[in-house]
């Protein structure tokens, strides 16, 4: 799912990477920096970071790792960020500026796209994500994440933020334990969490309707016996692409 860019984006930037570091071609220099540049001006997110390393990369055609690693990208970028001081322009406190928290899914599809619709800055809102952006118990870290945000930092508004095509939805607890099986975990750990009380594939499923899920999640939060009253809870669903917020009721 490409929201930024399309998928010739996409194709130019990989290849253009592959001649960067020589991965499965012959390094050409001369032509990654062409096809990054081509990347970036398509709007890729990624096509810039590599572009920059170019004149390293040149010098020392082996540091193959150096471009290729995610991980070691972020660590790159993360250097210049404070080495440029770019982050003079997100300078602002602990406190919330509109004293609102929002409760939200972690999909990748939300990173950017979920505070750029709602026009949210550095400082704005509380942000707390989890699988699902729903609350199943009422004493999981959600919540406590909440109370501090309440109690500590002066939220006055909770926003429950589910959004379409999320991936728990329709996530299957028996289905996820095989999975975990077959990564080599051992069926005595899970027989013993079972023997413990713990109804692993309940705790592990998803729900079935979003709307749903994020109206239970608004309730338990409203009628949490440590939530004060005059605290506004509201449910929404996002749109995944456009980030249109529609209100649950
Ligand atoms: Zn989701």
């Amino acid at each position: 799912m490409m929201d930024m860019y399309n998928e010739d984006a996409e194709l130019i930037f990989s290849v253009g990477r592959r001649f960067l570091t020589g991965n499965g071609v012959e390094q050409d220099i001369s032509k990654a920096r062409q096809m990054l540049s081509q990347a970036a001006s398509l709007g890729h997110p990624r096509a810039q970071q590599p572009l920059d390393t170019i004149e390293e990369s040149s010098a020392n055609p082996n540091n193959e790792e150096h471009v290729c690693d995610p991980l070691t990208e972020m660590l790159e970028y993360n250097k210049r960020f404070v080495a440029e001081k770019q982050y003079e322009q997100y300078a602002t406190s602990k406190y919330p500026d509109r004293k609102i928290a929002i409760v939200t899914c972690m999909d990748t599809r939300l990173v950017t796209l979920l505070p750029a619709a709602l026009g949210i800055r550095n400082g704005d809102v509380k942000i707390i994500k989890n699988a699902g952006g729903t609350i199943t118990n009422p004493f999981d870290s959600t919540v406590r994440s909440l109370l501090v945000a309440i109690y500590e930092l002066g939220v006055n508004e909770i926003m429950v933020i589910g959004h379409t095509g999320c991936g728990v939805q329709g996530m299957d607890g028996t289905e996820m334990l095989n999975l975990m099986r077959k990564r080599g975990i051992d069926e005595e750990h899970i027989s013993l969490m079972k023997h413990c009380g713990i109804d692993l594939e309940s705790w592990l499923h998803g729900f079935d309707d979003t709307k749903e899920a994020v109206l239970e999640t608004v309730d338990l939060v409203k009628n949490h016996p440590l939530v004060p009253k005059d605290v506004v809870v509201k449910g929404y669903i996002m749109d995944s692409t456009t980030g249109e917020l529609n209100a649950c009721s």
